[in-house]
């Protein structure tokens, strides 16, 4: 706990803009902070804890220190996992297999269901192929998403940051309402809440990649990027997870080289239509207001299981499901929208990624 705060109170802000929120100025120009389309970039956002001056200042250091602490086991790790997962991966990307959300809910028999309608004769394993198949097909003309398509009836969820100490409450409530979500993992977290990474995968949601350390990775090296990237898988997939497919970036910033290195490693860009800004802890009022306000086909909801109190993040839910299902929307993970409604071909890439 004391670890985990800590390590909260050193990072420069939580990851999600604030597009309806007045602007902090201090911070505008920290990074070449490539943005999403009509959203903002990191140096408007003020970590939960702002009022600590120069957030920026020094975190180079920090994740030095935080790197070297990360060091040896994680390479032990690496060096064990990697040639596993060269193997196993291959070029296409595409020879492995996601565990099925339907199938992890109807294994464990808690009663989730994946609320589209989709045939229960289809097996796990075709599932998973095919969402594996989606994501390729996506990763075919776009490196990155903001929302699926506006065809279908789905939504997804999603929670960054974890695990934390919320994390489990927050799967046991999504298992409660019925309802799978997608989890953008932090992977030093698993060293200590790797137990919410496992009930997320006990519950069938997807577990996704939002790197090693949580750093800016605009100020990263192309070595550096790499291996915040891949260090998150290692961590994750030896806890059972199947390999992520999905990323998002820390604060939204990425840059070229952030693009090209996902590429590398299959990762689809992951970002969001609509913000709730739970970091900010608004209460449970705005969080579910905010939720239902952006939803629509296709959207792409952005919370938080880590970070800080994801109280007000859990008490939302109830409310947020039930908005939703009464529009007629259906809460998925983000490979099952994928699969069921991906964004069309040709829409054009997040703004600024010219940057550098
Ligand atoms: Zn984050």
């Amino acid at each position: 706990m004391t670890r985990w705060n800590w390590n909260w109170d050193e990072r420069p802000g939580a990851d999600s803009p604030a597009p309806d929120t007045p602007q902090g100025s201090a911070t505008a120009q920290s990074a070449p902070t490539a943005t999403v389309g009509g959203l903002e970039d990191a140096g408007s956002r003020q970590p939960p804890d702002a009022g600590q001056g120069g957030p920026q200042r020094g975190f180079a250091h920090r994740q030095l220190i935080r790197r070297r602490r990360a060091g040896g086991l994680l390479a032990l790790l690496a060096i064990l996992v990697a040639p596993i997962v060269v193997v196993a991966y291959g070029a296409s990307g595409g020879a492995h297999r996601r565990l099925s959300k339907t199938a992890s809910a109807s294994s464990g028999s808690d009663g989730r269901t994946d609320g589209t309608g989709r045939a229960p004769a289809q097996s796990p394993a075709a599932l998973a192929r095919a969402e594996e198949g989606a994501i390729n097909h996506v990763l075919s003309y776009t490196p990155a998403v903001v929302a699926g398509g506006r065809k279908g009836n789905e939504v997804a969820l999603t929670f960054d940051d974890g695990p934390g100490p919320y994390t489990q409450a927050l799967v046991a409530k999504l298992d409660s309402l019925h309802v799978h979500a997608t989890f953008f993992a932090i992977g030093e977290m698993e060293r200590y809440f790797s137990a919410g990474t496992q009930a997320e995968l006990r519950s069938g949601d997807a577990v996704e990649d939002h790197t090693e350390t949580h750093p800016m990775l605009t100020s990263l090296s192309r070595r550096e990027q790499r291996e915040q990237l891949f260090e998150q898988i290692v961590r994750v997939e030896v806890l059972g997870v199947p390999r992520p497919r999905l990323w998002r970036p820390p604060y939204g910033a990425f840059n070229a080289t952030t693009l090209a290195q996902a590429r590398t490693l299959h990762l689809l860009m992951v970002l969001w239509s609509a913000d709730t800004a739970d970091y900010t802890v608004p209460g449970v009022h705005a969080i579910v207001e905010r939720a239902l306000a952006g939803a629509h086909p296709g959207a792409i909801i952005l919370m938080h299981d880590g970070g800080g109190n994801r109280s007000d993040t859990i008490a939302a839910l109830p409310a947020i499901v039930a908005g939703l299902r009464k529009r007629g929307l259906h809460p998925v993970t983000v490979p099952q929208l994928m699969l069921d409604d991906p964004p069309p071909p040709g829409e054009p890439l997040p703004s600024n990624l010219s940057g550098d």
